[in-house]
């Protein structure tokens, strides 16, 4: 038997190689759902994630799966919105002629911007089109170091440094510049006309979980079973130890005792954030990871035009979505719905010390700052998650810390890790990426593929 370590994207893609491949094959998922990160909320019409998601059209695996689970009719590109804020104005910067509008940037700014974006280096006035093909070449030079020198100042400290601190805070200065230029690749043709397009499921990603729980077998997936060990004999692993919460009737159930079982494994993929790793193996990771506090809000009413919007101004949330300019209403029984949400560098931060109640209410007052149209009594209902791990900071030097697939030689043979420091999950985590990783391992368990194959960037 084949042990999976965590129920998330990249467990079940797992199991669901694996298993097509003929092994027999058990996730054990430490909470009561499966789904990690992708979990949903329940709305009056679809599910909504508790963190937002959306794919790129630039992700493959990803649709090739929800194909193969029947679900391709449900696949859904739509053209997004992206705007900015800045000094109590929304400013929509999608489509070209929006762009062309923005008044905060001088035409040779937006020119300078146009050119890093589409990949073309322009500095000493002679276009080169090759600068930027191979990111690794940009793994050691820092994020700011870099904007500074193939933009401007002005592009760097009115666009760029805003985005950064939204997405990194204090540890900006830390980042690469390589993980700028792998998420500008990373994301899709944009038609001038039309701007960009993102993909979304009809019903929401909590679809592909119950499809891919369906297609592993509800038999075969445990959930309510932490992985608490890890043992092997002779370089091999040889089996792994469960606590499972257990009814007092002996039975998984309500948790109210708790069960030690221990189950004989040929081998085991580690599907869950690196720490988990190390508690279960000792295989240390460097990399570090930021945490995310996210609410998802429900309202009566629309506040802006745009799905993703980005704040210039002061505000205590780093990034607003308006989920329902992306996804209509209509599939959440008319609910409007949006996302406030803020990433953590440190536990020490203020933001990650309050309660869930707290940071609402300051929430609120922020979105109220933003929209002097928002009526408090418009609001359905709130809800916030948060959760330690939610992204890698990519900071310089990275790919040297990512964790390998198989670790056989670090670790014991038959162990194999699938997570956010797997090679997949860079330059940006994604679901497709937790995918990839998942389909590495089980490759690799297979011989489908060999580690050169996987292990390529
Ligand atoms: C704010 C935010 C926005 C995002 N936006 C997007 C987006 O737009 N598009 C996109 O594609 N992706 C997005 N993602 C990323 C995506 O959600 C993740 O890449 C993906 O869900 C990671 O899957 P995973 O299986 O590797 O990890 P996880 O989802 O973390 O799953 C790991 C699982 O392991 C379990 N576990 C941990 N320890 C143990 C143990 N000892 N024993 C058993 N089980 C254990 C956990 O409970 C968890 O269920 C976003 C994520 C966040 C947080």
């Amino acid at each position: 038997m084949i042990g999976v370590v965590g129920g998330g994207i990249a467990g079940l893609a797992a199991a669901h190689r694996l298993q097509a491949a003929g092994y027999d094959v058990r996730v054990f998922e430490a909470s009561e759902q499966v789904g990690g990160l992708a979990r949903v909320y329940e709305t009056t019409g679809d599910p909504i994630e508790t963190f937002y998601h959306h794919l790129s059209a630039s992700e493959e695996t990803i649709v090739d799966l929800i194909e193969e689970l029947g679900l391709g009719g449900d696949l859904e590109w739509r053209y997004k919105t992206d705007a900015y804020y800045v000094d109590g104005v929304v400013h929509p910067m999608e489509k070209i002629w929006e762009i062309v509008a923005y008044p905060h940037l001088s035409f040779y700014d937006k020119f300078r911007l146009g050119m890093l974006v589409k990949g073309i280096d322009v500095r000493g006035g002679i276009p080169k089109f090759d600068t930027y093909d191979d990111i690794t070449d940009f793994e050691d030079v820092p994020v700011r170091e870099f904007l500074l020198e193939h933009t401007t100042r002005h592009v760097y400290e009115s666009f760029w440094e805003p985005l950064l601190d939204a997405k990194f805070g204090s540890r900006t200065e830390d980042v690469s510049a390589a993980w700028l230029l792998g998420r500008v690749k990373f994301r899709g043709e944009r038609d001038l006309l039309r701007g960009e397009q993102l993909g979304y499921l009809d019903g929401g990603f909590g679809k592909l979980l119950d499809a891919l729980l369906e297609d592993v077998g509800e038999d075969a997936i445990t959930t309510g079973a932490r992985v608490t060990d890890l043992a092997t004999s002779g370089g091999s692993v040889e089996s792994l130890t469960v606590e499972r919460r257990v009814g007092a009737d002996g039975s998984a159930a309500e948790g109210v005792d708790t069960a030690t079982e221990t189950h004989e494994v040929d081998g085991v993929v580690v599907a869950a954030m690196p720490n988990v790793l190390e508690e279960l193996t000792g295989y240390p990771c460097d990399v570090d990871f930021q945490g995310t506090v996210c609410s998802v809000w429900s309202m009566e009413e629309s506040l802006t035009d745009t799905y993703w919007l980005n704040i210039k101004d002061e505000a205590p949330f780093g990034v607003f979505i308006e989920h329902t300019n992306f996804v209509p209403p209509e599939r959440y029984g008319g609910e409007h719905l949006y996302y406030t949400a803020s990433y953590i560098q440190d536990p020490g931060e203020e933001l990650w010390g309050l309660s869930d109640a707290a940071v609402e209410a300051r929430w609120q007052e922020g979105i109220a700052g933003l929209f002097p149209q928002f009526d408090p009594d418009s609001v359905n209902w709130v809800k916030t998650a948060r959760n330690p791990r939610t992204a890698p900071v990519y900071e310089r030097g990275y790919l040297d810390m990512v964790v390998p697939y198989n670790l056989g030689e670090a670790v014991a043979e038959g162990v194999y890790y699938a997570g956010m420091a797997s090679m997949a999950q860079y330059p940006e985590r994604s679901l497709n990426g937790g995918i990839e990783a998942g389909y590495a391992c089980a490759d690799l368990i297979t011989g489908e593929r060999s580690v050169d194959a996987v292990q390529t960037f």
